[in-house]
């Protein structure tokens, strides 16, 4: 069934292929399978099978805003692409196809009002045969089972020790306990231009598998093995009457203060709320406008302040003063920057766009800044506006002052003597899931502290923090403004790129923006280009939001471990997440007591995740961040790790769904409809509470000093 369904994919690859090209090709017989299509300038988040692994590595150097890692299969590249329609049609006609619209940019809007009023509701009521001796040997690296939702599923890795060999194919044969057999193909995976392993997504099989052999195309056959139950860990039962379900939409940055201080007043015995050191900007922008036409000749003119610091509505126009031989000059009169442009003997205009962005430039203490239109350097100045300078921001409930994040203090003895756990979310602002994860845990603790006796000795013995939002601004800018904002909303951008038609770029990537393994150390997978998804920023912790995370954990030396919550995709990861281009090297390895830990805990908590609806995070996908995801340089878990000694870990919250239909997996996106993000809040914050319970099995062995 693999097998077919593989090649018909193929098969409509090629017709699209072949459709793009305009000329028929060899199945053009087949039904066409229906394109997908976004408006030119609608923004979509859309899993696209990649023309080749050049399209791939362009994509990454271009910048693009990945979601997922992108995955291989048999060649074929499939990646998560945050885009506008044109650039699907670009990739479109280099060859790509689109095959899931996981989210739009209106979903995220939808999501949040249908989940807003269903809970006022709810308060209202193919192999090459060889005969040639075998010149590879083939070990499983993994090979697990598991069953979920009445469907079980098979997966495996196996490493050949023909390593340079790009064609070498494996294939997995398959039998069950009740005789059934099957097989299906791996994929070769590469990272960094370094062979890692052949693997293939989950297999639905249908009844426990028992034994497993893989052979090679090079004549190469594994030992049989059988394969083990995944995670095989199961928390201990929640007693009758435990308390959870307490988010019922999901939360904006405001309604997560409320909330944070809502807990604080209903459980004073029980937790602290603490401020944050570093403020964040706040939800505001500088104010801006095109004064003249960006189609032919525009200067942007912007405010130095930002627009809510009485720059919105600032007027500025040019002026041709109707007399030879004027200088170009500039007032401020009353709200209205006015430009009276140069003028020759004959009574001509003569400024360019460049004089008069230098003028506005010019004084000391300026009020306002200008560059020149991308396109318009050097044409001459046009007589223009008044144009109102605005900052853009959509959001009206969202205050414009700097914003004091918070942490919610957990536990009976909040004084260091115990072992400490951090939980944060959304350092990544479009990730809307995440904080609902961590609030959710946090209620469940405090709420079930009065009515359970285990919740109510767990927070004897531990000490828990949480930072439900690190980037608020950011947040809120992805809830009122654009849905797909992942970064803050600092603008470190210089010249040309400050133009508005940007706005939605700008920003600095907090989980790239810390000390460990950094851009600036020479490390992997963040930018330098202030556009750029990944932008790390001017320069290690240059950010409020990534320097309150490790100053709350340099406060709270007892903290000995973190969990990140991102989304999306359904990753349990923990460090090295780094490498360096050149031969792949990664940050240090942990020890292998400490990988025993890293991995024994994350079966532990995988199980308890698999407890609330049977979600089962991949074995493939629970793993040290640069093997299972990609190389995140100056990420927080890192710098966690080996800067604090903290056991750092990550989830990202939002597992793919298999659907029985196509017999795919679909990716869930950041933005679900609530239903699945209410769901991905109640499994993940019983993984989270999990943590809770490996912290206190940690201190019996490992008590805290002081
Ligand atoms: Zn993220």
């Amino acid at each position: 069934m693999f097998v077919r369904r593989r090649w018909t994919a193929l098969a409509t690859t090629s017709i699209l292929i072949a459709a793009a090209l305009a000329h028929p090709g060899p199945g053009a017989a087949a039904p066409p399978s229906p394109a997908i299509t976004l408006a030119p300038t609608e923004t979509a988040l859309v899993r696209v099978r990649l023309a080749d692994r050049a399209q791939l590595d362009r994509l990454v150097a271009g910048g693009a805003d990945l979601a997922n890692r992108p995955r291989s299969r048999d060649g074929e590249w499939t990646a998560d692409l945050v885009l506008t329609g044109r650039q699907l049609a670009d990739l479109t006609r280099q060859g790509a196809t689109a095959v899931q619209v996981v989210q739009r940019a209106d979903d995220g809007a939808r999501h949040l009002a249908e989940s807003r009023r269903a809970a006022q509701e709810r308060t209202r009521a193919g192999l090459r045969t060889s005969g040639a001796a075998a010149v590879d040997t083939l070990q499983f690296l993994q090979a697990y089972w598991w069953t979920t939702g009445g469907r079980t599923f098979l997966q495996a890795q196996v490493a050949t020790t023909a390593t340079d060999d790009p064609d070498v194919e494996i294939t997995v044969s398959w039998r069950t306990a009740d005789g059934a057999t099957g097989s299906f193909p791996l994929y070769r995976f590469e990272d960094s231009g370094e062979y890692q392993y052949h693997y293939a997504l989950p297999q639905p099989v249908p009844s426990r598998p028992v034994q497993l052999t893989a052979t090679s195309t090079l004549g190469g056959t594994s030992r049989p093995v059988t394969p083990s139950l995944w995670p095989n860990a199961t928390p201990p039962p929640q007693p009758a009457g435990y308390q959870k379900d307490f988010i019922d939409a999901y939360l904006t940055p405001v309604d997560i203060k409320a909330r944070i201080a809502r807990l604080g007043r209903q459980y004073r015995d029980l937790v602290d709320v603490i401020d944050l050191p570093n403020k964040t900007q706040g939800y505001r922008r500088t104010a801006a406008a095109y004064l003249g036409d960006p189609a032919a000749a525009a200067v942007v003119v912007e405010s130095v302040r930002f627009g809510d610091q009485g720059m919105n509505g600032v007027q500025v126009r040019t002026v041709d003063p109707g007399r030879p031989n004027r200088p170009l000059n500039m007032r401020y009169r009353d709200r209205v920057l006015t430009i009276s442009l140069a003028t020759d003997g004959a009574g001509k205009v003569t400024s360019t766009t460049d004089d008069v962005a230098a003028l506005i430039n010019a004084p000391r203490g300026a009020r306002f800044r200008a560059t020149v239109e991308d396109g318009s350097a050097g044409l001459p100045m046009p007589v223009a506006g008044p144009v109102r300078l605005d900052d853009g921001l959509q959001g009206t409930e969202v205050p414009s002052r700097p914003w004091t994040v918070q942490a919610l203090r957990i536990g009976k003895h909040r004084d260091g003597s115990r072992i400490g756990v951090l939980a944060y979310s959304q350092e990544h602002a479009r990730e809307w899931a995440t904080p609902l994860v961590t609030l959710e845990f946090a209620e469940r603790l405090l709420a079930n502290a009065r009515t359970d006796a285990a919740t109510r000795r767990l927070l004897e013995q531990v000490d828990v923090f949480v930072i439900p939002t690190v980037n608020p601004d950011g947040a809120n800018y992805s809830f009122h403004d654009y849905n797909f904002q992942r970064k803050n909303l600092v603008n470190h951008c210089t010249g040309a790129s400050r133009d508005p038609k940007n706005r939605t770029m700008w920003g600095v990537d907090v989980n790239r923006n810390y000390t460990v393994g950094s851009l600036f150390d020479g490390y992997v997978g963040a930018s330098a280009n202030c556009l750029s998804g990944n932008y790390a920023g001017t320069a290690e912790l240059s950010e409020p939001e990534s320097r309150n995370v490790i100053d709350l954990a340099k406060a709270h030396p007892n903290i000995k471990l973190a969990m990140n919550v991102h989304s999306y995709g359904g990753y349990f990861m923990w460090p090295p997440g780094a490498y360096k281009a050149d031969g792949r090297v990664t940050l240090p390895r942990p020890s292998i007591d400490e990988s025993t830990l890293f991995l024994g805990s994350a079966r532990r908590i995988v199980g308890a995740i698999a407890a609330e609806r049977g979600t089962v995070t991949w074995p493939s996908q629970t793993g040290p961040v640069a093997d299972v995801l990609y190389s995140a340089a100056g990420n927080s878990a890192d710098q966690l790790y080996y800067e604090l000694g903290i056991f750092a870990w990550d989830f990202e919250v939002g597992n793919d769904r298999w659907n029985e239909t196509t017999g795919q997996w679909d990716g869930v996106g950041f933005q679900p409809p609530f239903d699945e993000a209410h769901a991905e809040a109640q499994e993940y914050a019983g993984g989270l509470v999990e943590l809770v319970r490996v912290a206190r099995d940690y201190a019996a062995d490992n008590p805290v000093r002081r």
